[in-house]
């Protein structure tokens, strides 16, 4: 097997015996790209070989030894552009480093490249980048989910060890689920937002996609932790994630939300019972439950992640950053740089966020959907009374075609169902693959109450362990 194929846990422990070194799991990685790249396309830019093959030697006594991460393009970089992937941003060149990427740096990772989105981080295929689609790795006419879809394809395909994602409504998870790779979503506030360029304030969380639990346990264990920077990052102790991962799970409740099953299709369902069955057989309970406000999730969400949207927005105006059109006078330069930086999904998020706060609608719609928000948030503290963990599909469907739902907005923000009730409880949320569905990668979703990342990771580390491998 080549290096490139291994999952971080495995290539460090090969490392520290002498076995091997970070130059040649570089060597590795660049022999994938060259191969697969020009089909999948899952980088917006890569860091030259020759420069991380330096720098690997010089980090060989940090912790992760020089290895390198990819990074989706919406997390700033002292050493790369970051675009967003919007021609807004095309030739923005940050003047430092996110929280996280300064914590990895610190603990001697490197960045490999910049991974492809849906521009801003709007949408759920990648085919909102204003600058290329992405191809998912085992099917390659259709998408790898969004809207971290380069990063989970380049894991997906080897073309990375692991990588670094955000999600605001499933952004993480549905493309681990469309890749067959493991994505988590932390808790909002474990994580520093510092660096990430805001798409919905309240809702946004970065956190990593790897090849395997374990190896998301590593990652997270140095990007969480209280950053100063990010006012809305908790403090608390720093807790070691990889520390329950290998006991088992008897007598755990795992909760079945009856409102995700009831429109699932005959594959989907066929997966949903392997994974009671599985569960059973490792000693847990099964508890059938109900969230009872989860029809109303996806305007809930719609309405407020657009509203923060067209607030954070509101700084691309041609003044700052890269773009700015012809200046004739000051207004036409804001709305025409508005009008070429941004592409048709930013621009419908922007028209619904506005017209949500406006005056004479802010009560109606804004603030209707923030107290909705308050009665889904209570389903999950309700549900999380009697359960340790709740079970769904992460997407209803597989990895749909590249075009397919391009046409049809409302059908594409539908696929979102089973991810946002999470997002906007705030709770951590992880997709591990489930099985196949249609011959592809079909992910389960794991909920845990808010900060119980390590219940959370333990039973989904069990979970692995235990359904017969998904074999792509
Ligand atoms: N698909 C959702 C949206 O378009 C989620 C995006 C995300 O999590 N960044 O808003």
């Amino acid at each position: 097997m080549n290096l490139n194929e291994r999952p971080l846990h495995e290539l460090l422990a090969l490392i520290e015996q002498g076995e091997i070194h970070a130059r040649d799991v570089i060597r590795d990685l660049y022999r994938a790209i060259a191969e697969k790249e020009p089909q999948i396309r899952a980088y917006i830019s890569l860091t030259p070989q020759e420069r991380l093959l330096e720098e690997c030697e010089r980090l060989s006594e940090k912790p992760l030894r020089g290895l390198p991460i990819a990074v989706k393009d919406n997390i700033v970089t002292r050493d790369l552009k970051t675009t967003c992937a919007s021609r807004f941003l095309e030739n923005f060149q940050p003047i430092f480093d996110a929280t996280v990427i300064k914590r990895l740096k610190d603990a001697g990772a490197t960045i490999l490249g910049k991974t492809n989105l849906d521009e801003f981080a709007m949408g759920s295929s990648t085919e909102n980048s204003a600058f290329f689609a992405t191809r998912n790795p085992h099917d390659p006419e259709r998408v790898p989910g969004g809207s971290s879809g380069g990063s989970a394809a380049a894991v997906a395909a080897h073309e990375a060890i692991c990588a670094l994602g955000s999600d605001t409504g499933g952004s993480i998870r549905q493309p681990a689920s469309f890749c067959g790779i493991v994505g988590l979503k932390p808790t909002y506030g474990l994580v520093s937002r510092y660096g990430l360029v805001a798409f919905a304030s309240s809702l946004d969380q970065i956190g990593p996609m790897t090849k395997d639990v374990r190896d998301c346990a590593i990652l997270l264990n140095y990007i969480a932790g209280h950053d100063p920077n990010d006012s809305t990052s908790v403090a608390r102790p720093s807790e070691d994630y990889t520390q329950e991962l290998d006991q088992e799970i008897k007598g755990f409740r795992v909760g079945v939300p009856k409102e995700y099953i009831s429109d699932l299709s005959g594959q989907a369902q066929a997966c949903l019972e392997s994974w009671v069955k599985t569960f059973r057989e490792l000693g847990a309970e099964i508890v059938e439950l109900s969230l009872p406000h989860t029809e109303y999730a996806i305007p809930t969400y719609y309405l407020i992640s657009s509203s923060e949207a067209s607030a954070n927005l509101a700084r691309f105006d041609g003044v700052r950053y890269t773009k700015r059109a012809s200046d004739s006078s000051v207004e036409t330069m804001f709305s025409e740089s508005r009008d070429q930086g941004f592409g048709p999904e930013v621009k419908r998020r922007i028209m619904i966020g506005t017209y949500a706060l406006s005056a004479g609608y802010y009560e109606a719609w804004y603030g209707k959907a923030q107290r909705v928000r308050a009665l889904i948030r209570q389903d999950f503290e309700n549900a999380f009374q009697s359960v340790d963990i709740i079970i769904s599909p992460t997407s209803p469907t597989p990895a749909f075609q590249l075009g397919e739902r391009l046409k049809d907005p409302l059908a594409m923000y539908l696929s979102d169902i089973f991810t946002v009730p999470a997002s906007l409880a705030g709770t951590p949320a992880i997709s591990i693959p489930g099985g196949t569905v249609e011959g592809l990668p079909f992910g389960i979703q794991l909920i845990a109450d808010r900060f119980q990342e390590r219940k959370l990771l333990r039973v989904a580390h069990a979970f692995e362990r235990a359904l017969p491998r998904y074999a792509p």
